[in-house]
């Protein structure tokens, strides 16, 4: 494997010309039942659109935060060591919409399809910690995890789940900075993490690529890796992107609905 680009890399040609993705037909639905049935490998890529039905912003897309938000002036490490107080008082808001949030029935079939499969990684960019939540287990979490906190000096890291947070920004207990223990634009992933999910892309007969828009890279690559090795390749989302054309079947909607229709949960 080469070495890892930095996260946040958004892909220059976004879906330009897409085509529509296909409607739900009951074809379709009974193609990916079958592939479930026959499938004893599975791998599942989701994005923020899963977790949209849950009343969590997506970044992009309707109502994406990106709408009143730019990136750069947030989740950067620039942006921390410019003003880690608003960085921080963003993240202290984001980390209240999530404490409202609860799985929906798109977090809850993905943990049934774990429990109904021999070999099964769910591969995350969220933050958001719904997964957890809804059951699953097999998780790697690409971009960290809001509800972790980082030392910025000694490398200690915790769980914090206050809401709002005591102290913004928050201090590590050896008087130093303390930062959201999450990925940012232009910081490599965690490397170890970023090689499992390789892997089990690799190894998947399947793979469910869900509320992605697949413009953020190193993410994205996971979706090409799985169509040179042959493996089935399903996108949920209720817009097309760049994957849309070329993996095995788009399913247009929402996650939380289509899910359940394919698991019959
Ligand atoms: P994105 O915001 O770029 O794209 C969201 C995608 O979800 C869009 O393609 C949209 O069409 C689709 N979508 C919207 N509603 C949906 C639904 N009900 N069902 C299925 N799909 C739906 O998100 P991304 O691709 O995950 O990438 C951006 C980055 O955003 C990631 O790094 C992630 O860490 C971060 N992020 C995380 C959260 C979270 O933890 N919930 C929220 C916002 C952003
Ligand atoms: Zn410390």
């Amino acid at each position: 494997m080469g070495s890892i680009p930095p996260a946040g890399t958004i892909h220059s040609k976004s879906a330009v010309y897409p085509p529509p993705n296909q409607p739900l037909v009951p074809e379709e639905t009974a193609k990916v039942r079958n592939w479930i049935a026959d499938a004893d490998s599975i791998a599942v890529l989701t994005g923020a659109g899963i977790s949209a039905e849950s009343g969590v912003p997506t970044f992009r897309g309707g109502g994406g935060l990106w709408r009143n938000f730019r990136p750069e002036d947030l989740a950067t490490p620039q942006a921390f060591a410019r003003d880690p107080q608003v960085v921080w008082e963003w993240y202290d808001w984001r980390r209240g919409l999530v404490a409202k949030a609860r799985p929906n029935r798109g977090h809850q079939t993905l943990a049934e399809l774990e429990k109904r499969t021999t070999k099964f990684t769910l591969i995350t960019q969220n933050v958001d910690g719904l997964h957890d939540l809804a059951g699953s287990k097999n998780i790697l979490k690409l971009h960290g995890d809001i509800w972790q906190i980082r030392c910025t000096r000694c490398e200690k890291s915790w769980q914090d789940r206050s809401v709002p947070l005591e102290k913004v920004p928050p201090q590590c207990d050896c008087g130093a900075l303390a930062r959201p223990d999450i990925v940012w634009f232009g910081e490599p992933l965690p490397a170890g993490v970023w090689s499992r999910a390789r892997q089990s892309v690799q190894s998947a007969q399947l793979l469910f690529v869900i509320g992605t828009s697949g413009l953020v890279y190193p993410a994205a690559n996971l979706v090409p890796l799985a169509l040179e090795r042959r493996a089935k390749v399903v996108e949920i989302n209720p817009e097309t992107t760049p994957f849309s054309e070329n993996v095995d079947c788009a399913l247009s909607g929402p996650a939380g609905e289509i899910l359940p229709r394919l698991l019959s949960v």
